[in-house]
């Protein structure tokens, strides 16, 4: 699990923050190349091996897969990883550990190697919410704005009530019309049915269930891979073998135009195929000709599945709140009024367990879809900006004896509602 200095992983301000409440920093885990794959094998380490059973060899899931095995072995209590479409919440949910997506912004980025600025989340995950929590709540630069804090706080209290609202985005025998909607392919029974439980358990506790609908979601998987490639190819354009990244001069007697022959090479060996991929599918989305299909309209699907979250949330979308212009100011000073709806929502984290990681590395430099797909259910978190967290329920009898994850999602902000959640149903 180590690799280069010690000391290079303080460059990470969350990291840093967190060696100053007293952490002791045991080692760099592996990932995916520049966090690019959803099941660890776009690694020049090798692929991460999930330690639920190593005799299995099944992936850890990525891009954090190395510090979701990482917890998941007890090598330690707690890692930090990056979630730019789901690689804390997948990894987290394939090794059975827990793992925090926190709103966007809401950690530093100082020292991450930039993927897709704005998708590109740093969280945690940890043996248990308690311990994520109280690690997340150490690596924050700075806390929710006062002005904005009470409005939270209400909605805390509403929780210890009793009043918690999980809206959830599973096809049940209610809601036959989500099923088409928002599942591409045939999730599995085998995280279909722990999820069920949790629910159960969780009504029974009090909480109201509502199933809801966020009809654009079923675009997100396409919007996030445009915007997240076009941001890549942008970010990784300073990787041209002259002032940034592997150098490859061009072998001997090459013509005059030899600096345009080193940004080729240097990048041919550099990259990685997936990278590689990503950053001509980004490039392409960005040209002139291709710009309003793909890039644009990635950008308006994104906007409208923000809008999708928000209707649906009980609390309001503050950023939304605070970035109107004055002239459109609510009357509550910045903060819409509370509306109808669900203070979080709940689906299962991936569409399987762990799948094998021969599955995974046969598809290396070939067709890869079926990693997009993995991505499926954390992606639209990730375009909304809100904060989701994996918490490993207990497996169904049904299924294959591996870790299933439920994520708990929440309004921007609202990582303490998510992480109460959480903790009931841990
Ligand atoms: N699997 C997704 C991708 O490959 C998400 C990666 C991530 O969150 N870093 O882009």
């Amino acid at each position: 699990m180590y690799e280069g200095d010690a000391d290079d992983v303080f460059f990470c301000h969350a990291a840093r923050l967190l060696g100053s409440e007293g952490a002791t920093v045991v080692g760099k885990a592996n990932c995916d190349e520049f966090g690019m794959g959803s099941l660890n094998v776009y690694s020049v380490h090798g692929p991460v091996v999930n330690p639920w059973d190593i005799q299995e060899r099944r992936s850890a899931g990525g891009s954090s897969g190395g510090s979701a095995a990482a917890v998941a072995a007890g090598m330690c209590d707690v890692a930090l990883g990056t979630d730019t479409g789901g690689s804390i919440r997948l990894p987290a949910s394939y090794c059975g550990v827990v793992g925090l997506k926190p709103s966007y912004g809401m950690l530093s980025r100082w020292g991450v190697v930039s993927f897709a600025d704005s998708l590109d989340c740093v969280g945690i995950l940890g043996k248990n919410v308690s311990s994520t929590q109280r690690r997340h709540s150490q690596s924050m630069t700075q806390k929710i704005p006062q002005q904005l804090a009470p409005k939270l706080v209400n909605e805390r209290t509403k929780l210890v009530k009793k009043k918690c609202t999980p809206g959830h985005l599973m096809p049940t025998e209610t809601s036959p019309a989500l099923e088409s909607e928002y599942f591409p392919t045939a999730i599995t029974p085998s995280v279909l049915s722990p999820l069920r439980h949790t629910l159960r358990s969780l009504q029974k506790r009090g909480a109201e269930l509502v199933p809801v609908s966020l009809p654009q979601t079923q675009f997100a998987l396409s919007a996030y891979y445009v915007l997240a490639s076009a941001e890549a190819s942008s970010n990784l354009a300073r990787y041209d073998g002259v002032r940034y990244g592997l150098h490859v001069p061009p072998p001997p007697g090459s013509p005059t135009h030899a600096s345009t022959l080193t940004y080729a090479h240097s990048r041919t060996r550099g990259f990685g195929p997936e990278v590689r991929k990503r950053i001509i599918l980004g490039t392409y989305a960005l040209t002139a000709d291709a710009f309003d299909n793909y890039f644009l309209q990635a950008q308006r699907v994104r906007m409208l599945i923000r809008e999708d979250f928000t209707r649906v949330f009980r609390v309001p979308d503050l950023l939304a709140a605070t970035s109107r212009p004055a002239s459109l100011a609510l009357p509550s000073g910045g903060v819409a009024e509370e509306s109808a709806g669900v203070h979080v929502l709940m689906h299962p984290s991936a569409i399987r367990t762990a799948p094998p990681l021969s599955e995974g590395e046969a598809k290396e430099g070939g067709e890869s879809l079926d990693a997009y797909v993995q991505d499926v259910l954390t992606v639209p978190a990730s375009l909304a900006g809100v904060p989701a967290l994996s918490v490993p329920v207990p497996a169904d009898e049904g299924g294959d004896g591996w870790p299933v994850g439920v994520s708990v999602v929440g309004q921007w902000g609202c990582e303490e509602m998510v992480l109460r959640v959480g903790r009931a149903i841990e």
